[in-house]
């Protein structure tokens, strides 16, 4: 079987090892969100890209959710210590040796596609792990600006989820990039040749909202069995602050707003919280099972319940 999921970090990741689980032999390729890279010191640093190959391939802080096992935070502290303005991100020692290699892959010339398959050369995440796009296309968020009274001004998404903690009220949510991105080498063949297109619970707004705003995917799957998976359990995320996403572009943070938002144009199937039940989408199959990834084997059961609603 073939599988086609789109991703972002941890709630992606996580979705996908059970996906693994359940159907080893299945040939997977997961197209990442690149929305939230950001470029520190000259590195191009790919949070979900990496927190995929981490997690796939067993490198992830499994308590943090995201970075490198057994990581030390001696660089972070040693650039707090300059007073460096850049210290809110979270840069591991560990971490921090992927984002160099990737450089001088860059500067070698390779794209971000070729990068990223020479990453998993050492991880071997059983899975094609593919960027939505090798052009830069980074998510910011529209927030008051403390300056100008009655002004807007556009911040790094990672600045506003990160150094703000989503705290600062946002106006809206852009990709900014020039033109429309281009899917990465692959990335539509995948589609193309899938038997089944899954849509992990991951931020339904700067995860798979981003990666949907790439040329051509929203289109490649409209012929395609699309199963997505809600990230929203009883009317709040599950982790982090994907509720001030969906307020930000206008949805409330509920399984069937954000099942709704997708839409039938979209999805065939929309999985659900057991504490959901009862939640509606026109035009798509709900189904209600437990969605709580607490350990591999639960999210293998809901890799099963939503190949099972795909009917595949
Ligand atoms: P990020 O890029 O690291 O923020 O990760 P993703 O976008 O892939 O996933 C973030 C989303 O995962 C959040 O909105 C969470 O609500 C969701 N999530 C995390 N853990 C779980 C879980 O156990 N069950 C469900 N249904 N969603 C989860
Ligand atoms: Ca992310």
């Amino acid at each position: 079987m073939r599988i086609v999921a789109l991703a972002g970090g941890i709630g992606g990741a996580r979705f996908l090892q059970g996906l693994k689980a359940a159907v080893p032999d299945a040939d997977l390729t997961v197209i990442v969100n690149t929305g939230d890279d950001i470029s520190l010191y000259g590195l191009r640093i790919c949070p979900d890209l990496d927190t995929v190959m981490y997690t796939l391939g067993g490198g992830i802080d499994t308590e943090r959710g995201w970075g490198r096992r057994d990581e030390t935070f001696v660089v972070k502290e040693e650039l707090e210590a300059y007073g460096g303005p850049l210290s809110w991100f979270g840069l591991g020692a560990r971490d921090l040796a992927t984002h160099l290699h990737r450089k001088h892959l860059l500067l070698a010339g390779l794209s971000l596609t070729e990068v990223t398959a020479e990453l998993c050369r050492r991880w071997q995440p059983g899975a094609t792990v593919l960027p939505m796009t090798d052009q830069q296309a980074e998510t910011h968020v529209l927030v008051d600006d403390e300056d100008r009274p009655g002004r807007r001004k556009a911040i790094h998404f990672q600045e506003w989820w990160i150094k703000h903690r989503a705290a600062l009220p946002a106006h809206g949510i852009v990709l900014v990039t020039e033109g429309t991105p281009e899917p990465a080498p692959g990335v539509l063949d995948a589609i193309e040749a899938a038997d089944v297109v899954l849509l992990p619970p991951s931020n339904p707004v700067v995860s798979i909202g981003t990666v949907l705003q790439v040329k051509g995917i929203r289109d490649a799957l409209g012929d395609k069995k699309v199963v997505g998976l809600s990230p929203i359990i009883g009317g709040a995320p599950v982790r982090g602050m994907a509720d001030a996403c969906l307020t930000a572009i206008g949805v409330e943070t509920s399984a069937q707003a954000v099942g709704r938002h997708y839409g039938s144009e979209l999805l065939d199937g929309w999985l659900v919280d057991t504490q959901d039940e009862g939640a509606t989408v026109p035009g798509v199959e709900v189904r209600a099972v437990p969605l709580l990834m607490t350990d591999v084997q639960a999210s293998a059961a809901m890799a099963r319940a939503a190949l099972d609603l795909a009917g595949v």
